[in-house]
């Protein structure tokens, strides 16, 4: 059986490939391929030699290629566009790419399923398969790193024929086009800048292979992205809080709060039977003393539940002197669930409490509420499309 060497580290690599015969600078080389170019055909790697890419291709694989892509939505806007993912086993997971302003970032999912059972989430509708391992988790990113290089290269392509028409045409001398080849402001071609562990499963009951991938993010070989461009969203598993809490790193925490009445809390989100929120907002606030890190709230506005002038109330009175903000959610509906979005009138009377009571707040801007942006929403309908077969 082959080899998948992706998400091994170059240390790794050198000696998996090593036993195959493969040369040290051979194993360099197909890294930086791998997570510096997002390149994963061994027959696209132009500095291998053909003898080298036969023996790869004979005993190795490498996972991105191994995935095959169920389903693509892009929203209208053009900002987000969301993958369903068929992994080699047979299961499928979401994942998201978002442009904002500063750059793109890809939202991953920690698990095949989920089975913290939200009340409002399709992740869970069927509960957890498996764990994802690290190398699918940072497969995720890498997909859309490859597809933001072909954008690239056909980018440059295009002006590069233009260049040439126009030259031939004007006879003017223009060996640069202004548009080639969009890079970002480092000079580096596009790719993912940070990652929000947020798509479905809860990341904290698989925390080995979410740090994991996360530590391969940061490396200076790899992404080379900063810890401070990562957050991790639970639902508020307490341990997870603190074990990540001894990593040290500044990882950014995100705890999806959604009530602050306890027995709404537990009709939403079972979770707060074992961990009640009151002890998850000190643990969580113990993370943010430690690293220094503000911790968002996430707080899924859903009609007449928890969208109350009370609710507000109470919310800021929970965090109040904490260093902690608040991201308000205007509820993704779904449809199994019977769940609805406040109004707009009641979104804004909820913020401006917050507001008034000194609680730094934001609200999600929409991106992809057409491509069913929602954790789990495109693999359930997926899911339930196949079952119609
Ligand atoms: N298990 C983790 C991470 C996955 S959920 C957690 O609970 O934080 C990521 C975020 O999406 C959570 O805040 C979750 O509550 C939210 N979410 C789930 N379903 C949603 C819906 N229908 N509309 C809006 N947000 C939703």
């Amino acid at each position: 059986m082959k080899i998948d060497i992706f998400g091994l580290t170059i240390e790794e690599l050198t000696e998996v490939l090593a036993s195959k015969g493969l040369k040290k600078f051979r194993a360099k080389q197909v890294f930086q391929w791998l997570y510096q170019k997002s390149v994963f055909d061994f027959s696209a790697m132009h500095n291998l030699s053909k003898a080298d890419i036969a023996l790869l291709e004979e005993h190795f694989t490498v996972l991105p290629r191994q995935i095959t892509i169920l389903r693509e939505q892009n929203s209208s806007d053009g900002l987000t566009s969301k993958l369903l993912l068929g992994l080699p086993d047979g299961n499928s997971v979401e994942t998201v790419l978002m442009h904002h302003d500063y750059g793109y970032s890809v939202c991953v999912s920690s698990q095949v399923g989920c089975d913290m059972h939200c009340a409002f989430c399709a992740s869970g509708l069927k509960g957890a398969v498996r764990n994802l391992t690290a190398p699918e988790i940072i497969a995720q990113v890498y997909l859309f790193n490859e597809r933001l290089r072909k954008k690239n290269e056909q980018a440059l392509q295009q002006s590069l024929q233009q260049a040439a028409t126009q030259a031939a045409t004007q006879k003017a001398q223009q060996t640069q086009p202004a548009s080639a080849n969009k890079q970002n402001k480092q000079g580096k071609p596009d790719m993912v800048s940070r990652v929000v562990v947020m798509g479905s499963g809860e990341p904290m009951l698989n925390f080995d292979e979410v740090l994991g991938a996360l530590d391969f993010f940061h490396r200076e070989d790899t992404c080379f992205m900063s810890y401070r461009s990562m957050t991790i969203s639970t639902c508020g598993i307490i341990p997870g809080i603190q074990r990540l809490a001894e990593q040290g790193k500044p990882i950014n925490l995100a705890v999806s709060l959604h009530a602050v009445r306890n027995d709404l809390r537990t009709s939403l989100m079972p979770v707060n039977k074992g961990f009640p929120f009151v002890d998850v907002i000190a643990a969580a606030e113990a993370y943010s003393e430690a690293g220094g890190r503000q911790v968002t709230y996430e707080y899924i506005l859903l009609k007449n539940k928890n969208d109350s002038v009370q609710d507000a109330e109470l919310l800021s009175n929970y965090l109040r002197y904490k260093h902690a903000s608040v991201n308000l959610i205007p509820a993704n509906p779904v449809p199994e669930q019977g769940f609805e979005r406040p109004s707009k009138a009641a979104i804004e009377r909820f913020v401006k409490i917050l507001q008034k009571n000194r609680i730094s707040v934001t609200v999600r801007k929409e991106m992809g509420k057409d491509i069913d942006a929602a954790c789990g929403q495109l693999r359930a309908k997926f899911a339930k499309e196949q079952e119609q077969k």
